[in-house]
């Protein structure tokens, strides 16, 4: 078994020439730590970085944000997925500016009791941004301790979450979890990757036992992954006048909120372009018809393969548009070309309004 202090002296003697200068890195703000930590989810650090600092452009504290509009948020966030986040960003800033008086809060009990605050990011904003010894267990961090402490239990499993947490806080030396902590993200994150890890310039082959031992591919144990789903989705962008229709999502669920042109899942033997046309009767109480083909889109998400069919719709000869009775939206509009810029799209409808301003019927 590695010893602790070897662990964290390597590690660290490691991050103090390795670490990468990232923007919250300077000062550890704790409102700009948070935001970060909250970007960082999912996401890829380049790009996380260039969102990083679009949003403190425009959010430089969290009194601005707080201030802001959900459909303002959204369009920031717009292209970095799991909408969620950006929406309970929003309501904790407004949590911390009333209930907190515009601090993050310091101790467990208070932040995490923010909207989507859950362990890892309490964990990561009170050691790197107040220097409490706390562990974060992220994916990178998971890979690096089952490697080096060659641990079988799979970080998915409740046993083996356990054990990685437990292990994280106990190597952490006494008042040093800011670099700790984020020397193990940026090792997992640049040297122990996922695959090919660079083993010979990692500061920690000298205690690995997964390199020792020739079991690096197969830590971490994960649990078998679960299988992909393909979904048939049938969409309309609906013409009337050189004005397109578009609705605003109810709240809730992965894009509450968002803008979206109506449509929805294809049913058993139906052809794409009937679920499209269904979809916009039970969605809006609309009667259009086909124009024709528009696009045909792939996009993923988790373990979602989504193909959308989208078709340019219009109403029959002489027919106008009535109220659209809602069903599955909490509001509509009808804009030209250019105003879909300014919406915030989940990352299919926006590829969907690209292809839109392609087309050469609307130009
Ligand atoms: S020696 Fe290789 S497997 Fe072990 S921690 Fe370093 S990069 Fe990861």
């Amino acid at each position: 078994m590695p010893d602790a202090s070897r662990f964290s002296s390597l590690l660290l003697d490691w991050f103090r020439q390795a670490k990468r200068p990232l923007p919250w890195r300077d000062g550890y703000d704790p409102y700009q730590v948070w935001l970060s930590e909250v970007m960082l989810q999912q996401t890829q650090m380049d790009r996380a970085v260039e969102y990083f600092n679009r949003f403190l452009a425009r959010f430089p504290d969290v009194h601005s944000l707080a201030r802001a509009s959900e459909e303002e948020v959204l369009r920031l966030w717009e292209g970095l997925g799991y909408y969620g986040r950006a929406r309970n960003l929003l309501k904790a800033a407004r949590a911390i500016v009333d209930v907190h008086g515009g601090a993050v809060p310091s101790s467990a009990a208070e932040l995490s009791a923010l909207p989507g605050v859950g362990a890892y990011t309490t964990g990561a904003v009170l050691s790197i941004a107040y220097g409490q010894d706390m562990a974060a267990v992220d994916a990178n961090v998971e890979r690096v301790l089952a490697r080096v402490f060659d641990i079988a239990l799979s970080p998915k499993a409740p046993e083996g979450r356990r054990r990685f947490a437990g292990l994280a806080l106990s190597l952490i030396p006494q008042g040093q979890a800011r670099d700790f902590n984020q020397a193990l993200m940026e090792l997992g994150a640049l040297v122990c990757t996922p695959r090919d890890p660079a083993c010979p310039r990692c500061p920690l082959a000298s205690i690995c036992l997964a390199l020792a031992k020739d079991t690096v591919d197969l830590r971490p144990a994960l649990p078998p992954g679960k299988p992909v789903v393909p979904i048939g989705m049938g969409t309309a962008v609906i013409l009337h006048e050189g004005l397109i229709y578009v609705q605003k999502r109810l709240p809730g669920g992965v894009w509450g909120g968002l803008w979206e042109f109506p449509g929805g899942q294809i049913e058993p033997g139906e052809e794409p372009e009937q679920a499209a046309l269904r979809e916009v009767r039970e969605e809006t109480g609309f009667v259009v018809r086909s124009l024709g083909k528009l696009a045909v889109i792939k996009h993923s998400y988790t373990r979602y393969r989504v193909t959308m069919h989208a078709y340019l719709t219009g109403f029959p000869e002489g027919a106008a548009p009535c109220e659209p009775v809602l069903t599955a939206a909490s509001s509509f509009r009808w804009l030209p070309l250019a105003k879909l810029e300014g919406l915030a799209f989940p990352t299919a409808m926006r590829k969907l309004a690209e292809a839109i301003a392609r087309d050469p019927r609307l130009a």
